[in-house]
Order: C-alpha cells, then structure tokens, then sequence
C-alpha cells in the first residue's frame, strides 16, 4: 500500500514506517542507517540478528546482538535477568540502537522526526492537507498510536501550518 498522508494518517502509526532509519553515527555524527526488518516483529528474537547499524563515512557498523541488553532485574540467585528494551516513538531515537534520528529538527514548541524520507514525506502530505481524512479503523491499538492521532496540537493547528511545513522542508534538504 502507498501510504499518503493527507488520506491514511488515523491508521498509520509511526512505528508502520520501521523500515530503515536514518541515524546520526555516534563516532563521526554523519548520516548513517539502522537496518531493520520492519516493526514489530512477532518474535523478537529476529532483531537479534537482522538489526544493523552502517556508517558509509567513518565505517562504524554494529549488529543488535553485539550490544549488551539491559539488566531488569535479579532473581532469587542474584543472577542478572536481561532483556532488550526498546525506546518508543517519542524518543526521537531509533528504537534498537538509540541513536539520534538524522531527520530530527527543532519547530516552534517541539520537535519534528522521521525515521526516514518516506515518513518525512507522509508527515508533510497530512500537515499541507486542508482537509484531513478520518478514515476509519476497528483496531484501537492503531488509532490511538496513529500519526494523525499523536501529533501534538502544535504541528497540526492550521495556524501553524505554513511554519510547519517550512521546517520539513529544511529536513528534507537534509
Ligand atoms: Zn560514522
């Protein structure tokens, strides 16, 4: 499905565009990519070892299972419970490594993010959208996580629209 922004944003969910994306390296801070296998996956075990970071500049690359997993607790034993905790859509970080979103800009009381140029550009379609489709959705999980559900009040008041859609252009010429 092509998603478009002005027409799917109320069952389309941010985590929907994971995908591949774009990052700032932590050694070189230069674009770089996460390399995913798409979100959620049913069994988490598949990020273990699908889940890559590359930086074409200085040559940094990682996989998931490389990075040691969060300690959560201890058992009876004292031994270390670990698991792999990843960072939700407002961290403004890539969920798996939580590096820095390259497509990441200040704009009046927030900021504007993106995982990648297909999510910028969904973002762009429903913020330029005078008329903003409410399509409709059984599934709460999806409407209530969806963009056109979560954006802040800020991003979508019409006010503010041509400021807005001026800080997604400058991302875009990122
Ligand atoms: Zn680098």
């Amino acid at each position: 499905m092509v998603r478009d922004g002005a027409l799917h944003a109320y069952i389309t969910r941010h985590k929907d565009f994971l995908g591949d994306a774009l990052v700032e390296c932590p050694q070189c801070s230069k674009k770089a990519w996460v390399k995913t296998p798409g979100y959620p996956q049913e069994d988490w075990e598949v990020y273990e070892d699908t889940v890559s970071f590359s930086c074409f500049h200085c040559g940094k690359a990682q996989r998931l299972k490389d990075i040691t997993k969060t300690t959560i607790m201890y058992n009876s034993h004292g031994k270390a419970i670990t698991s792999r905790v990843l960072r939700g859509g407002n961290s403004m970080t890539d969920p798996f490594f939580g590096y820095r979103l390259w497509l990441n800009i200040e704009c009046l009381e927030g900021n504007i993010w993106a995982y990648n140029p297909e999510h910028l550009r969904f973002l762009q379609q429903f913020i330029a959208a005078t008329h903003r489709k409410r399509q409709v959705t059984q599934d709460d999980d999806v409407f209530n996580n969806s963009i056109g559900s979560r954006l802040p009040r800020w991003m979508t008041a019409a006010k503010n629209r041509g400021h807005v859609l001026k800080c997604i252009a400058r991302l875009m010429d990122r």
